[in-house]
């Protein structure tokens, strides 16, 4: 056969493979990898999301926890796997993060991932051991700067969104603290429970439970507005860190090349997803919010991520702290 009418027919088959792949999808279970350990807050707002989105595809979404390195483990396992819509990654604000944290990742944030779209909004609280002496956001301040070399700050690692926000609040105050890393928030929470670890800057996801039991002290919420979910706790502004606010924004992601059927799909099952009674009312209780029908689109998770890896490089930069 000719060289072209070869490369024609392969071309061909190709295409048909992808499109009737894409057109029975899905046809077995799709693994969805959170980048961080069971039982924290990007792994609630998975489940959740994932059993609903099950239902509406008809098929098992198993939800995979690959912590470490702050989220970069977990990414770089979805960015290598095959881009055939079986496996997706949930992620958060350190997708664009890590982007200038680390001076070498094993993956091109902008490049090696297909977008399926936006999942939720949450906010940050600045939380403590439940017999943390100080009492408000003012005084925590002040223990902690007088107290600088006893003082844990604990944290799922470089790009995480408790990294973030504890180098916001070390800034802010100007006062570095002993960190201690975690493979996700999850088993960070225990040992705050525990009294292990002093102090925390975790999603509502994960807090709004024990701040209402008094399980854990809490100071601040970095939301520009107070929430409903917690209505006694004064925003960050308001206790005198205007910088420190800051939201955290999920997403699905799928490996570069995955087929644009397949994210649609996906896309319109998130959609349908982020409008259950069941999601709706848990995100409420845990203060987070679901995003828009046009937020969670590719395109409404391409331009967020665009516009926070932009947005956060100088802080980062600023604050001058990097992993490599
Ligand atoms: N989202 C992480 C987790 O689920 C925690 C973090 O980013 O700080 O554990």
């Amino acid at each position: 056969m000719h060289k072209l009418a070869i490369y024609l027919a392969a071309t061909a088959a190709l295409a048909f493979t992808g499109s009737a792949g894409a057109q029975g999808y899905p046809e077995r279970s799709i693994t969805m990898v959170v980048p961080f350990a069971a039982g924290g807050p990007t792994d609630t707002v998975t489940r959740l999301v994932a059993e609903s989105m099950s239902k509406d595809l008809g098929q098992q979404i198993i939800v995979e926890n690959v912590g470490g390195a702050g989220g970069t483990l977990g990414a770089s396992q979805v960015a290598k796997a095959d881009p055939d819509g079986y496996t997706l990654l949930l992620h958060h604000i350190g997708m664009a993060t890590s982007a200038t944290l680390y001076r070498k990742l094993p993956y091109d944030t902008l490049n090696a991932f297909e977008y399926v779209g936006l999942v939720t909004d949450v906010p940050m609280t600045i939380v403590a051991k439940k017999d943390f002496e100080p009492t408000d956001l003012k005084g925590l301040i002040e223990y902690v700067k007088a107290n600088a070399d006893k003082v844990s700050l604990a944290n799922a690692g470089i790009g995480a969104a408790s990294h973030l926000c504890g180098m916001l609040f070390m800034s802010e105050i100007k006062t570095p603290l002993v960190t201690v890393p975690y493979k996700g928030t999850g088993p960070a929470m225990t040992d705050l429970l525990g009294g292990q670890v002093d102090l925390m800057c975790d999603q509502t996801t994960n807090t709004t439970k024990q701040i209402k039991g008094g399980t854990i002290k809490a100071y601040a919420v970095t939301s520009p507005k107070r929430l409903d979910a917690l209505p006694d706790l004064p925003t960050v502004a308001e206790g005198g860190l205007p910088g420190m606010q800051v939201g955290i924004w999920h997403g699905i992601y799928a490996p570069k090349g995955t087929p644009a059927e397949v994210t649609q799909k996906l896309s319109a099952s998130l959609q349908k997803a982020l409008k259950d009674p069941n999601v709706v009312a848990r995100f409420a209780e845990l203060g987070t919010v679901p995003s828009s029908e046009a937020e969670a689109t590719p395109e409404g998770l391409k331009s967020r991520l665009e516009s926070e890896v932009t947005r956060w490089k100088p802080v980062i930069e600023a604050a001058g702290q990097y992993a490599d």
